[in-house]
């Protein structure tokens, strides 16, 4: 008989605090607790990591190169895993071959569709792939774009040649090329540009017949300069430098493939129909419609088919992705949106007995939407799943077979175990999770007054109609709505026609030498702190100085190159990670060496470094709730939430005009106490005179709000519109005013 639990036993991964825990599976369980606490170390990093390493170990070696690397997590002992599939919000790869139909598979049957009933009658269903030679388009290879030159870019019309007019690499003044154009005596090369005819500026972009119109002049074997461009960047074959690759960013477009229109496939196949509709017509029907559309096929023959079509397309519906089309591509989607499109796939799978695990699966959904999103999660514990749920919103915490919270703090002050049971015993617990369900942030009772306006005229992107909106300066503006309502699009409309800008939740570093010690620029500081305090030159206790360990160079680790395996890391053996020499580490400020500062979280050194230009930097960033950070954390560590807050610290410190700022959903991965953190935060931009704009759903930052801007009234096509504009108190009729009265919708 299968074990009944995930045991897990002194589980050290991060800040976990030798964690023991028995997980029963076949079960919901969630797990809660204060940013930072360790709930992803726990379930990322500790459970999924070590099922991910236990699968990878049943392939053989070569197998293994090629799936996902996972880091075996600290712990003494795990057991009662199975399969693991992930399911967080990083965005659905850059793949452009990738669509809403083909990551959900309903393209497949789409196909199947076609091949059976369409007319003319086609054959085989690869003949509707665009991604089989079979059917794709010839000119953009199922693409439906093609890359063309811009050649608007190619020329400054206000310069000569001599001056450098051909902007292009290589063909300006003294460049490889330039001779071939200035030097043929058929162009003036003092003349700037707008001065020629048109007839010469033709010919030297196109050459060919261009030049031979104008008389003799240029060689007979002329190429102009977008024939010769084209050549070199476009049509080679040839692996592509960087510098290349960013000369084609700059120089070229992508069009809609003038072929296909966008559709990727071949002539035969973009025409076929069923129930006289195109299969690119259907891939661009929203897919509630398409949904409803498919009641009209009642040939008996290809009734599973249809059955297994509605199928996946009713999931996404339930799911709140019904305004999508099955052509959209998938790098278009949000975190969000991307997130359910997985939790749809893997819905439709039939493997039973596996792990499941989330990353907060209410991210970007209205409470509206919500309840759908709690109904999938139900569904795939009762197929028979373990499925295990990081997550701050009380509606998915209500819905779990069992809840555990870890804490009690964030950081070295969180790690442990506080809590594991039921939601109703929860609320007795007196955790921070328990304390923060009970008192809610309060309202705003009185919005704050605004200095003016800046208006938003005739916002037209993606759905919005045509909207002209003033949003009110020097207060916080919400922007709510059901998921794919247009908020993000009125934001980037605000961004485009006023240079807001956005506090987003991207990584702030790929580097992995950057640290908050680097971030926040304290470094020389602290150098010149331990200078006064030794009498040692400043420089000393740099790790890129001869005070470094000798033998790792400051590193603190050495690599050893195993030529066809992965490099090794190990802990350099001189300095045991310490990075300098003996003779530098026995200089201390306040009890600690140069090596210990790497150690102190933000909140301790404000404690312990008696250094004012030190504290002032880091001060933004117990500010912003970021105060158990490690100084010499790896910024590529760092959550979305947490990335973003330190964004917002920087700021904090560095802009002193008025701003405008977008923030997108800054609630995300935010415990309900560290909300209370984010508002302040929030509130300090605008007693600065900024103005910010906040895309939001969490109820207590909408109550929040000075001025609220309600869009709707549905996604897509059925949204775009605004519901309300006004202060929060008046809001009445529409979903969010039922959420913000906590009722049904
Ligand atoms: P939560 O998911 O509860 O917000 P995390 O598990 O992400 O918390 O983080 C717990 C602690 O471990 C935090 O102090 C965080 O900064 C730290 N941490 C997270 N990832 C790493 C890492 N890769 N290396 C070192 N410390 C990390
Ligand atoms: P929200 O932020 O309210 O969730 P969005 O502004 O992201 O909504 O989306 C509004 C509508 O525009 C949706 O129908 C969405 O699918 C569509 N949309 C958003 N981005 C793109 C894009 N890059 N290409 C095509 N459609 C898009
Ligand atoms: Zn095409
Ligand atoms: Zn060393």
């Amino acid at each position: 008989m299968a074990q009944r639990t995930i045991r897990i036993r002194g589980a050290r991964t991060h800040n976990l605090k030798n964690l023991d825990l028995d997980i029963p599976r076949g079960r919901l369980v969630v797990f809660v607790g204060v940013s930072g606490s360790g709930k992803s170390s726990l379930v990322f990093d500790t459970i999924a990591a070590e099922a991910g390493h236990q699968l990878n170990e049943t392939f053989p070696p070569f197998a293994r190169n090629r799936l996902p690397k996972w880091t075996r997590p600290e712990t003494d002992e795990i057991e009662g895993l199975s399969p693991v599939v992930v399911i967080d919000q990083r965005r659905i790869g850059g793949n452009a071959r990738s669509t809403v139909g083909t990551i959900t598979d309903a393209w497949t049957y789409l196909r199947l569709l076609f091949s059976r009933l369409s007319s003319p009658h086609v054959g085989e269903s690869n003949h509707f792939s665009f991604n089989d030679p079979a059917g794709m388009c010839p000119a953009c290879s199922g693409l439906g774009e093609v890359v063309v030159s811009a050649v608007d870019r190619f020329l400054d019309l206000d310069r000569s040649l001599a001056e450098g007019a051909i902007l292009l690499p290589g063909f300006g003044n003294g460049g490889y090329w330039y001779s071939r154009y200035a030097d043929i005596g058929s162009f003036s090369p003092d003349t700037p540009l707008r001065d020629w005819t048109e007839a010469e500026r033709q010919a030297l972009l196109y050459g060919g017949e261009h030049a031979a119109r104008l008389g003799t002049r240029p060689p007979a074997d002329y190429e102009g300069i977008v024939p010769r461009f084209e050549r070199i960047y476009l049509r080679t074959s040839d692996d592509l430098s960087d510098r290349k690759r960013e000369t084609i960013a700059r120089f070229t477009r992508s069009e809609t493939c003038p072929e296909c229109r966008g559709d990727r496939l071949n002539e035969a196949s973009r025409t076929a129909t069923v129930l006289g509709r195109t299969i690119g017509e259907l891939a661009r029907l929203e897919i509630t419609e398409l949904h409803g559309l498919l009641d009209g096929v009642t040939d008996p023959a290809v009734a599973p088919v249809v059955t297994a079509l509605r199928n996946r397309l009713r999931a996404m519906i339930t799911i709140g992705l019904g305004y999508l089309h099955l052509g959209r591509a998938t790098t278009t989607l949000s975190g969000g949106e991307s997130q359910r499109i997985k939790t749809v796939k893997h819905l439709g799978s039939s493997l039973v007995e596996m792990l499941y695990v989330f990353d907060e699966p209410t991210v970007g959904l209205h409470p509206h939407d919500i309840d759908s999103m709690t109904a999938l999660l139900r569904e795939l514990r009762d197929k028979g799943n373990t499925v295990l749920v990081v997550e701050h919103d009380p509606a998915v915490m209500a819905i779990a077979d069992q809840i555990v919270e870890i804490g009690p703090g964030a950081g070295t002050g969180g790690g442990e175990l506080v809590f594991q049971g039921t939601f109703a015993e929860l609320g007795a617990a007196g955790t921070a999770t328990a304390t923060a369900l009970g008192g809610r942030p309060p309202a705003r009772t009185r919005p704050r007054q605004a200095s003016g306006t800046i208006t938003v005229a005739n916002a037209a992107r993606n759905n919005l109609r045509n909207l002209t909106v003033d949003i009110p300066c020097e207060v916080l503006t919400v922007l709510t709505g059901v998921a794919g309502s247009g908020k993000s699009s009125l934001a980037a409309e605000l961004v485009a026609q006023h240079g807001a800008i956005v506090i987003d939740q991207k990584p702030v570093s790929t580097n992995r030498r950057s640290t908050p010690v680097t971030y926040t620029g304290i470094a020389a500081a602290v150098r010149r702190l331990f200078a006064e305090h030794s009498g040692l030159p400043a420089g000393r206790f740099s790790a890129n100085s001869d005070g470094a360990c000798p033998d790792c160079r400051g590193l603190g680790v050495r690599y050893t190159d195993l030529a066809f395996l992965d490099g090794q890391e190990t802990v350099c053996e001189t300095c045991q990670g310490r990075r300098f020499t003996e003779e530098v580490l026995r200089h201390r400020v306040a009890g600690l060496s140069i090596a210990d500062i790497d150690d102190l979280t933000v909140a301790d050194a404000l404690d312990r470094l008696p250094a004012e230009r030190i504290r002032q930097a880091l001060r933004h960033l117990e500010r912003v709730g970021l105060g158990y950070l490690r100084l010499g954390q790896p910024l590529t560590t760092l959550s979305g939430g947490e990335c973003q807050r330190l964004k917002i610290a920087r700021e904090l410190r560095d802009t002193a005009e008025p701003t405008r700022y977008v923030l997108d959903e800054p609630t995300t991965g935010l415990h309900p106490r560290d909300i209370a953190t984010l508002l302040d935060v929030l509130d300090q931009l605008v007693d600065r005179h900024h103005t910010v704009l906040v895309i939001e759903h969490n109820v207590d930052v909408i109550r929040h709000a000075d001025w609220l801007i309600d869009l709707g009234p549905g996604p897509g096509r059925h949204g775009g519109r605004i519901l309300y504009e006004g202060p929060v108190a008046g809001i009445t009729d529409t979903v969010t005013a039922a959420a913000l009265h906590g009722e049904p919708a």
